[in-house]
């Protein structure tokens, strides 16, 4: 099994501070790394991370503000500098392809890359290439900005003990798993009868916006969802001026969707105990944890 987290790079919204960086998040999963939203410093934030940036596999832009993006340049031009053989993939609202374009061609560098973009212009399945599907929905921010749901295929899982109760074994299984029936002593056995779906697991990203019924219908039934919230309660009228949630819609959104785990982050520069968040949070839904830089947070198989 490989490793599965969410890798906190930077937790800040607009204004970075002395503890805390812009936004970026990390996550690996099955082999792949997704980046989010890099924001200025994010190169920098993978070496105090201890993460090889050629991990990364795919970068999803929610909104062209710069601390979501401004790290996008420089992480392609050392993406380049360490010879990535892998295709990147790049996700981002397609209103913003000159932004996207100013970014990546910012500054002088030979280009080695194969860069793959996604312009996303409409809500809805982006990709679905077999190893990831890959949702987006539009949230309410005064600008174009997207929303993520990735999910990982179903799997199916045999019960070991049916398996031999059958005598079924080795190459039988393979042959059981893609044909879905399989006739053994002159008796036929089925699929079903010896394994159950484990569904694939869903992460879900919702940064940046008012508290709006997209963010709740792109999470749902998400197994962690990572969810700005810029302010506290005190300051929600900031929130409404500013079109930004406050860590209880946050946590509301997570409990509409009926999430299992919440992840808070996009804190403003104002606040340095980020723990009141968590209490204002947990009192909606419990399961909610407050991002940090560098924090990491298993996103477990089960
Ligand atoms: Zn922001
Ligand atoms: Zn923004």
């Amino acid at each position: 099994m490989t490793i599965r987290d969410l890798v906190i790079l930077g937790c800040s919204s607009q204004h970075p501070t002395r503890l805390r960086n812009h936004g970026a998040y990390f996550l690996r999963w099955n082999g792949e790394g997704f980046l989010f939203d890099p924001g200025e410093g994010t190169q920098r934030q993978f070496i105090f991370a201890e993460i090889s940036p050629p991990a990364v596999t795919r970068i999803l832009i929610s909104h062209f503000h710069g601390d979501h993006c401004l790290g996008l340049g420089s992480m392609l031009m050392r993406l380049n500098i360490d010879r990535v053989t892998h295709p990147i993939h790049c996700y981002y609202p397609a209103s913003g392809k000159t932004y996207f374009d100013r970014l990546r061609y910012g500054t002088a560098y030979h280009s080695t890359i194969e860069v793959i973009e996604h312009p996303i212009s409409e809500a809805g399945v982006v990709q679905d290439d077999g190893a990831f599907k890959i949702e987006a929905a539009f949230l309410d921010h005064g600008i174009d900005n997207v929303a993520y749901r990735i999910t990982e295929p179903d799997t199916i899982k045999f019960d070991k003990e049916k398996l031999k109760a059958k005598g079924i074994k080795g190459p039988l299984v393979k042959e059981l798993e893609e044909k879905k029936t399989l006739t053994i002593d002159g008796k036929t056995v089925t699929l079903d009868e010896v394994s159950w779906v484990r569904p694939g697991d869903v992460f879900a990203f919702v940064l940046d916006t008012r508290y709006c019924q997209n963010a709740i219908d792109i999470s749902k039934d998400a197994k962690m969802l990572l969810c700005e919230s810029t302010y506290l309660e005190e300051h929600k009228h900031l929130a409404a001026s500013y079109q930004h949630l406050t860590a209880k819609e946050a946590a509301t959104i997570a409990k509409k969707a009926g999430a299992e785990r919440l992840i808070l982050t996009h804190f403003s520069a104002r606040y340095r105990d980020l723990s009141e968040f968590e209490k204002e949070a947990r009192e909606i839904f419990p399961n909610t944890y407050v991002a940090d830089d560098f924090k990491r947070f298993p996103f477990a198989h089960q």
